[in-house]
């Protein structure tokens, strides 16, 4: 068993670590206020390797493996869990669209967005429910042979009014059949009948959800991803990948808080002596460490098992309901850990926890994720259709 990182990856690691501490950490509470992500920086990482690096190289990536995406995700995750969405979506988008687009769609499309230059979002909640996916409503309508029209809505998507276009998940099927009559498309969201509203969050106000409405949105046939009526099966298994990926996401986060707290119980003083000599403080921090390395390991192995081609299914969704919940978990204890100067607007722990909340539901709840560990260990048995 090897534990360690090739030569190749710890120079991702480091050039991510560097840019994010210099470029992307002084401006992590103020994109709170301004509400996005400045596009030049995006195009700065995307330069460097650090947005989509995962993608082949004949789209403009750099063919990193898996694991190195997640490396560098914890890198840009502990400057700003926020910036690391760009990455996120576009790890998650662009091997969506190079595996599943036509082969000049995907050239279209894939390297602006390693470049940085373009960005893709997800569309697949819809208002009815996120949990229960497949029962999507959205209608895509074929119109002759070259082109789709689309009707309906979809909410709660990241980055939505910073995004260029979405992969949009539609029913092309006509009737509710569940997941067989769902297909994707890439869809341009500067296009004629779209419109969209942003929400106002507890965190992560520089990603910024918002509902997308599409009211006879046209779409080029070619824009499917996939084939039609298998949308959701096909480009679902991507999902695996992004679930690791947001494990250390949230788990960055975490650990930049830790790395602010240990420093502090050493500095801080009370009843004569500094805050390391109480048990009650020092205590619940090596808890916090014991679930941040159990927590990351398990993201880590579902990369690695990607990367080897192997099954990560279950791996996946253990890795994404585990480390979002511990990591909140050892936020809030470093927050405490700071006392009434923790519960400051000052310190950025009370952010970095409202931003990790809203990961412990986007991409899949806890309660979807073991469902789906479940699934895994004794199949269908464990699952219950409406
Ligand atoms: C920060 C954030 C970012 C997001 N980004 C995106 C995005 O980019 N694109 C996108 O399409 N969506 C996005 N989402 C939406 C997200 O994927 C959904 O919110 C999520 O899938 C849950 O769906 P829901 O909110 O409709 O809850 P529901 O499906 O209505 O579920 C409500 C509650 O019931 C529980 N529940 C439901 N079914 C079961 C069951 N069978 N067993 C046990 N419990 C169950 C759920 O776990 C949950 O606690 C994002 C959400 C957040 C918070």
């Amino acid at each position: 068993m090897e534990f360690g990182i090739t030569d190749e990856q710890q120079a991702i690691q480091e050039t991510a670590r560097k840019f994010a501490r210099d470029k992307i950490a002084p401006g992590y509470q103020a994109r709170e206020g301004t509400g996005v992500i400045e596009p030049e920086l995006i195009r700065e990482m995307g330069a460097l390797g650090l947005v989509a690096g995962d993608l082949p190289e004949e789209f403009g990536g750099f063919g990193l493996d898996g694991v190195s995406a997640g490396l560098i995700m914890e890198e840009i995750a502990y400057a700003d869990l926020n910036v690391a969405y760009v990455q996120l979506l576009a790890s998650l988008m662009g091997q969506i669209v190079v595996t599943h687009a036509r082969p000049e769609v995907a050239q279209a499309w894939a390297p602006k967005m390693v470049a940085g230059e373009k960005i893709v979002a997800l569309g697949l909640t819809e208002p009815r429910g996120g949990s229960d996916a497949a029962h999507l409503q959205l209608k895509a309508e074929r119109t002759g042979n070259a082109e789709f029209v689309l009707n309906g809505e979809k909410t709660s998507m990241s980055l939505s009014d910073q995004a260029d276009a979405a992969v949009i998940f539609a029913r092309t099927s006509g009737e509710d059949d569940g997941a067989r009559g769902v297909s994707a498309f890439l869809v341009p969201l500067d296009g004629p009948g779209i419109t969209q509203s942003r929400f106002s969050d507890l965190g992560s106000e520089a990603v910024g959800r918002g509902s997308v409405f599409f009211d006879s949105v046209r779409v080029p046939a070619e824009n499917m991803l996939g084939d039609e009526g298998q949308g959701f099966r096909q480009v679902m298994q991507g999902f695996d990948y992004s679930r690791a990926l947001i494990g250390l996401q949230c788990l960055g986060a975490a650990r930049a808080s830790l790395d602010e707290t240990w420093p502090y119980i050493t500095e801080r003083h009370a009843f004569g002596a500094p805050l390391a000599q109480f048990q009650g403080v020092s205590f619940p921090l090596a808890e916090a460490e014991t679930d941040y390395k159990a927590a990351r390991l398990i993201c880590f192995e579902t990369l690695w098992r990607r990367d080897a081609g192997l099954p990560h299914t279950s791996e996946a969704a253990m890795a994404k309901w585990l480390a979002p919940k511990k990591s909140v978990d050892i936020i809030h204890q470093c927050l405490l850990t700071h006392g009434h100067s923790g519960y400051s607007r000052d310190l950025p722990h009370q952010q970095r926890l409202r931003d990790v909340i809203g990961l412990e539901i986007g991409d899949g709840t806890a309660q979807i994720m073991k469902l789906i560990v479940a699934r895994e260990k004794v199949g269908r048995a464990a699952v219950q259709y409406g």
